[in-house]
């Protein structure tokens, strides 16, 4: 059954960009965008700035450069930076990879409120109204009321695409069935002895197995994260065959996920040394999602990229992170195949891989960008760009194309790439150097 629902909105904004998410891709392309002087106009639907290090509790940044070149300067050098000089002592040794949740929070707080981008938290982009190849108003969900977002430039920085799968742009999801890499519902820990945690032995898990600590057996572990002397964030359990982008699914894989951690929780008390008196103290507000739609762009960043150590014309920035496939099946087989891929899918000091401009162009759209987990990218390099420091590049490169284009009156596809590319190198961006790959052949066959 269905109910015909018509409704008019105020137009609460109209601004020259319009930034739908405040993760780490969100907050960079806002803050570029309005630094560059354009007026800006950002919805979040949780109660922070910070996606899934801040809804998620995902506990860690990885890679920030490629072992001799700062990749994330801008926005994410300025987060790390803050980071290290704001976090509590007791996380000073810790931080800036290991995440002090309220300090990075502030550290987003501030940073937007000092733009000048204006913002709300708790509206939910729920409607895109489209006309000529062009997007005309977003339209946002919110605590009170529901109202449209008129704007000259989109960027859609949700992680999950949704600004540009409501417009009804192209995307890919999964493998070739459809399934995504597990989710994870992160945790805080309190009571740890880091200084009697050990690498843990995987002999440790084979004797939980044996003693049916956990229903179902998952070689997968990421870990716990020193955050401070005594508490720690875990990356831990995987809940399988969750559609990231559907409340029902998103709400079994909440329910699991808070099973799943008691059983973490007696695993580590009782195999692991330093956790004897360890506790989780709150489980996530939300499931870590690692990977859903991959909207289509003008150009897809795809493995051979990641192996040939592209270099782009119009490249807006360089990584390094390996591609990193979690299983989306509890099989030994895709435990392997994700093993097998981190170990070999990854570079030498000083290797990355070039992210062109057109990855972040939305196709069949004149003013629409994304930036973060769902640019556009073959399913294996978005296991390498969805990581927070490459977020913090494209969404960079996205603010600053769209205040270029706006202050121009020109569509994305005719942003001055050059200027923009200067205005990069100038905040610090890492741009084009060629290296030699060094992946082994057969790896480079069996990728393509
Ligand atoms: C379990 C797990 C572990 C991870 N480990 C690491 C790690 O160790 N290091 C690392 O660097 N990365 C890690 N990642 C990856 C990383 O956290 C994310 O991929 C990254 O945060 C994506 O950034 P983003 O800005 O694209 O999206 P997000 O961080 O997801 O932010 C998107 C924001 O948009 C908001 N939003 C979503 N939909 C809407 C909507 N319709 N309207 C309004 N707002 C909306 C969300 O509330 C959110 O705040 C991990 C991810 C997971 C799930």
């Amino acid at each position: 059954m269905t109910v015909q629902y018509k409704m008019n909105l105020p137009v609460k904004y109209d601004v020259d960009v319009f930034v739908a998410g405040g993760g780490p891709a969100g907050v960079a392309a806002a803050v570029s965008a309005a630094q560059c002087g354009a007026s800006v106009f950002l919805a979040e639907s949780f109660g922070s700035f910070g996606g899934a290090a801040a809804g998620a509790l995902v506990p860690a940044f990885m890679q920030f450069t490629d072992g001799v070149r700062f990749l994330a300067g801008g926005v994410g050098r300025r987060v790390r930076d803050y980071i290290r000089a704001n976090c509590p002592e007791s996380s000073k040794k810790y931080c800036p990879d290991s995440i002090p949740i309220e300090t990075l929070k502030l550290c987003y707080d501030e940073m937007v409120l000092r733009s000048g981008a204006r913002f709300e938290f708790f509206s939910h982009v729920s409607g895109a109204m489209v006309e000529d190849r062009r997007l005309r108003y977003a339209v946002c969900t919110a605590k009170g009321e529901t109202y449209a977002v008129k704007a000259r430039l989109f960027i859609d920085c949700t992680g999950d695409g949704d600004l540009a799968f409501l417009a009804g742009a192209g995307y890919e999801q999964g493998d070739e069935n459809g399934d995504t890499m597990a989710a994870t519902l992160c945790a805080l820990w309190n009571g740890i002895d880091w200084s009697r945690v050990v690498k843990p032995d995987s002999r440790c898990l084979d004797r939980a197995f044996a003693d049916g600590v956990f229903a179902n057996e998952d070689r997968h572990l990421p870990g716990i994260w020193p955050i401070s002397t005594s508490t720690g964030g875990s990356n831990a359990g995987h809940v399988y065959g969750v559609d990231g982008t559907r409340a029902d699914s998103l709400t079994r894989g909440m329910v699991e996920g808070r099973r799943q951690l008691q059983e973490y929780r007696r695993y580590y008390k009782k195999y692991l040394s330093g956790y004897e008196a360890a506790e989780p103290v709150i489980s996530a507000a939300r499931i870590g999602i690692r990977e859903t739609r991959r909207i289509t762009g003008d150009y897809v960043l795809n493995i051979d990229d990641f192996l040939s150590r592209a270099v782009f014309e119009d490249e807006i920035g360089r990584y390094a992170y390996p591609i990193d496939i979690h299983s989306g099946k509890n099989t030994a087989e895709g435990y392997a195949e994700y093993e097998r891929k981190f170990a070999c899918l990854r570079y030498e000091k000083g290797e990355s891989y070039g992210i062109p401009y057109r990855s972040l162009l939305v196709k069949g759209f004149d003013n629409l960008l994304t930036a973060g987990r769902c640019i556009s990218a073959d399913r294996s390099m978005q296991a390498s760009v969805r990581v927070m420091p490459c977020c913090f590049i494209t969404g960079e490169a996205a603010g600053i194309a769209a205040a270029l284009a706006a202050a121009s009156d020109a569509d994305t596809r005719h942003v001055d790439v050059p200027r923009l590319q200067e205005k990069l190198l100038r905040l610090g961006s890492a741009l084009s150097t060629r290296r030699t790959p060094s992946v082994p052949a057969d790896y480079q066959e069996d990728h393509r």
